[in-house]
């Protein structure tokens, strides 16, 4: 598949005059399979799973428990009880956290004093859950910093994660600057303390093969909207052996084995973590969403969002006054430049862009604490996807060196 099949693939690019989509990192545009997968679930299929005992019932179960499998072996995970589907990553960081919180069990007890470490330049959904954490527990929040370059050292990793360390929580690449996170290394040295670790892989998943198995986390989440599915559904990859320990934060329809007027006893996983009604025409759209990057390939996808990443920043390298953020080197970026220009406020340069119909991001990207660590309030973020094209990235760089001009 090439860029011009892709576009021909996605209703949103055959408009007439479609904008200029650089902000993937929020969310990606939807294939029509994947659309087609939920409306075919909501047109034919639409009944509620695992309650009927009728066929159509029985066919929404099936669609829905098929969705799980198709995303464990997107994973290379071969039990698919060990995936939990969520609304987004977001929820998935927050449910292991209340579940920790839950927990009368040695393996997730934190103490006044031990240490959860995170990095600095966390999404706020991976740094807040974890701030509530430590609060309630009392447990002390530390922060691995990383260089210039946005990579985090060994160094850095050593000295953080210590003896006192019960929890990691690190982006596998970050929402800012792109750059991928040591996560192999960060893993490894939890796994030598005992402390849990998860990986927030929402910048990830539409990027590069993750063999979820290999990286050995204990949980890893993600957002189907970031990775060309749909909105409303997420994933929580766990461990069997912690998904079973854990006690469920959402109590309910569903999620039972057997209830009495005073206790219940909870569903195998990944069934107690899913209370009420499920999103089966999400799920099915996320099962779309993954074939459709199979289909792609992640060569293709990293050859072409590398390729745009080096002609925006090559283009940026002839304007005066822009800082990029991260990075020298375009293939460190996985398609995300965020960027100031000096004098001009980011809001303006995006809303200069978006009279161009160029989308792009402004603010601080939910990572308010990066921001501090740059010494910034905020930037503007282009992010850039496998549908992109050389044109499109012509028209920013052309918009981008007018901005000065228009601003005075
Ligand atoms: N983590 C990272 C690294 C993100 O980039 C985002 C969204 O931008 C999130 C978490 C939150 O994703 P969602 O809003 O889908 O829960």
């Amino acid at each position: 598949m090439t860029v011009h099949d892709i576009r021909h693939n996605i209703s949103f690019f055959r408009q007439e005059r479609p904008p200029v989509y650089f902000d993937n990192s929020a969310t990606t545009q939807q294939p029509d399979e994947v659309i087609r997968a939920v409306i075919n679930f909501s047109r034919y299929t639409n009944a509620n799973p695992f309650r009927g005992l009728y066929d159509l019932s029985g066919e929404a179960t099936a669609v829905y428990e098929a969705a799980r499998k198709k995303v464990a072996a997107f994973l290379n995970i071969s039990d698919p009880r060990q995936i939990v589907f969520t609304r987004n990553t977001t929820e998935s960081i927050n449910l292991v956290a209340e579940c920790i919180l839950r927990t009368n069990h040695s393996r997730f007890r934190i103490d006044p004093g031990d240490r959860i470490v995170v990095t600095v330049s966390e999404h706020h959904s991976n740094l807040l859950p974890w701030q509530r954490l430590a609060r309630i527990t009392g447990a002390r929040l530390v922060f691995m910093e990383p260089d210039s370059t946005g990579l985090i050292t060994d160094a850095e990793i050593e000295s953080r994660i210590t003896d006192r360390t019960k929890l990691v929580a690190a982006a596998h690449v970050s929402n800012v600057w792109g750059r991928v996170n040591p996560i192999d290394k960060i893993i490894l040295r939890a796994r030598s303390v005992g402390a849990l670790t998860v990986i927030d892989g929402a910048q990830a998943v539409a990027h590069m093969k993750v063999d979820v198995r290999n990286t050995g986390c204990d949980f890893y989440a993600f957002s189907g909207h970031k990775m060309l599915g749909p909105m409303g559904i997420g994933v929580l990859f766990g461990r069997a052996d912690l998904l079973e320990q854990l006690d469920p934060f959402l109590s309910g329809g569903e999620m039972i084995e057997y209830v009495t007027r005073e206790s219940a006893t909870y569903a195998p996983i990944p069934h107690k973590f899913e209370a009420g009604t499920v999103n089966a025409a999400g799920a099915a759209g996320l099962a779309a969403a993954c074939d459709y990057i199979d289909k792609i390939g992640f060569d293709y996808i990293k050859s072409q969002v590398n390729t745009l990443t080096a002609e925006v920043m090559n283009g940026m390298r002839e304007m005066e006054g822009i800082t990029v953020y991260g990075s020298r080197n375009p293939s460190e970026h996985n398609g995300i430049v965020s960027f100031s220009i000096a004098g001009c406020h980011p809001h303006d340069v995006a809303s200069i862009l978006n009279e161009d119909h160029i989308c792009v991001r402004a603010g601080h990207h939910c990572a308010q604490p990066l921001m501090q660590f740059l010494g910034i309030g905020s930037c503007v973020r282009c992010s850039l996807y496998a549908y992109n094209t050389h044109r499109e990235v012509s028209r920013f760089i052309d918009c981008l060196s007018r901005v000065r001009k228009v601003m005075g």
